[in-house]
């Protein structure tokens, strides 16, 4: 006998894919190559820009958007992980380029990882915002003005040539792999307050606040790639670093990238003008800039730059791999998302014409855009992909869509059987805020944001952690 139970979470797990290059030979691991390439990704002035819930129009660009793109190859095994200087990166985007570069360039789409880092100052060129924008554009210039030019494909092509760049530029290469610590910079955003639920950014020194309600993760992921002549470890040439701490220090109306392209410049001043920085952002879902005990708020030249000086300190101290060998596994998971009945989404088709006016309460917008956003996916449930890649028996990385509440990230980590593991977010799709349970239950902006029902980020991080033991396990 089978009994639905609506209140029940279901999981379906759709699609496991798991590859080495070397699973079926016990001989020593083969070659393993390292190709790097940047691709200017920064839209034509006067596009819209992500970030806010009220219509922004860039005039300029402060410094560029960029995908910047590594392919690791081992053997048969090759993969690629792109880091783009994006709020998010839209699905169609994703499915499309991760399709051609299987079709082209050979690299199974599910070994390839596409990352946004989260950028507030770069386009908005998806999803319910972008979409409500157009239409109002397009009502009343018969166009719409500030969509003159096909980003969507722009980056698409974009993403494509640097995977390939990068495939062609391949060198043997080593890795060097540990975590530095950065306890300055990050904060918790919510706040348990002596009236009312927890709130997310409460103000500087607000007196109703009584605790914080959540941790940071003070923890840098680092691995430095280097030249296999490069035998004293001196001149790395590509660096990965995953931090948690939410890319939003910029504001204004010029593109940018935020703290990591200062973090690059920063970098390149001890390692070398060449070297490239590749930034993930960490599960940062509640994790920003903000400090409320103090009026100041750094700038993303100053955190760009105390972060690098904290990579820097712990750079002499990363460890050298000894048997690099690469392999990888992905999968599928259906969670339910949040349900409206009809009537709350016939008021949100109203609403939604407000959804840019600044006199509406902001959570009675954000929640009129989440269900209009909850309408462009059309479905009771929502797919959550996780890809796990293996450098070797001490390194893992971790790519997650949306983005993820700290200490879900720190469960990943702390249950992971490897002792680097990188985890990254706002891989492959953006589905919103990935709260925790705990969180539903607590509300605020980034639950009335969200997409899925409660519980659905769990499944996805117990998918996260069964892959992670398989990689480790296939090499006991
Ligand atoms: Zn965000």
């Amino acid at each position: 006998m089978f009994f639905s139970n609506r209140n029940t979470l279901c999981l379906v797990l759709l699609l496991v894919f798991q590859n080495c290059a070397s699973m079926a030979f016990a001989a020593p691991a083969s070659l393993f190559e390292m190709g790097i390439a940047v691709k200017d990704v920064t839209p034509p002035v006067n596009y819209r820009m992500s970030g806010y819930f009220h219509e922004r129009l860039s005039t300029g660009t402060d410094n560029p958007l960029q995908a910047k793109a590594l392919v690791l190859r081992q053997g048969q095994e090759t993969i690629a992980l792109v880091f783009c200087d994006l709020v998010g990166i839209s699905p169609d985007v994703s499915q499309q380029a991760r399709k051609q570069i299987e079709k082209e360039l050979g690299i199974p789409a599910q070994q390839v990882m596409i990352a946004a880092t989260h950028s507030h100052t770069g386009p908005l060129y998806f999803g319910a915002l972008r979409k409500q924008f157009h239409d109002q554009a397009v009502a009343k210039h018969g166009n719409d003005p500030y969509e003159k030019f096909d980003y969507p494909q722009f980056l698409v092509g974009q993403i494509v040539h640097a995977v390939k760049a990068a495939q062609q530029n391949l060198q043997p290469t080593t890795v060097r792999h540990g975590t530095g610590s950065e306890t300055r910079l990050s904060f918790n955003r919510r706040f348990h307050m002596t009236v009312g639920p927890v709130r997310f950014n409460p103000g500087y020194q607000n007196p109703n606040v009584v605790r914080v309600a959540g941790p940071i993760d003070p923890e840098i992921g680092m691995l430095m790639f280097h030249p296999e002549n490069d035998t004293k470890w001196q001149h790395p040439t590509v660096g990965l670093s995953v931090f948690a701490l939410h890319l939003d220090t910029v504001g204004g109306t010029q593109y940018a990238a935020d703290y990591p392209f200062h973090l690059e410049n920063k970098l390149r001043q001890k390692l070398g003008k060449d070297f490239v920085s590749l930034f993930g952002a960490g599960t940062c879902g509640d994790i920003n800039h903000v400090d409320t005990t103090s009026k100041e708020r750094r700038k993303a030249d100053q955190i760009g730059s105390m972060l690098g000086d904290s990579i820097l300190a712990a750079e002499p101290k990363l460890q050298p791999v000894k048997n690099l060998r690469l392999e990888s596994a992905s999968s599928i998971v259906k969670v339910p998302v949040q349900k409206y009945d009809q009537k709350q989404i016939d008021q949100a088709k109203i609403d939604i014409l407000r959804v840019g006016d600044r006199a509406v309460p902001f959570l009675e917008r954000v929640e009129t855009y989440k269900i209009m956003a909850l309408q462009l996916r059309d479905s009771d449930s929502i797919e959550l992909e996780t890809q796990v890649f293996r450098l070797s028996d001490d390194i893992a990385i971790v790519g997650l869509p949306g983005e993820i509440f700290v200490d879900l990230g720190l469960a990943i980590k702390a249950a992971s059987p490897f002792k680097t593991t990188l985890v990254v977010e706002l891989c492959n799709d953006a589905p919103g805020y990935l709260p925790t349970r705990k969180a539903f239950v607590e509300g605020s902006y980034e639950t009335v944001n969200s997409r899925i029902a409660s519980g659905g980020a769990e499944v996805l991080i117990k998918e996260s952690i069964r892959l992670l033991k398989s990689l480790k396990s296939s090499h006991p």
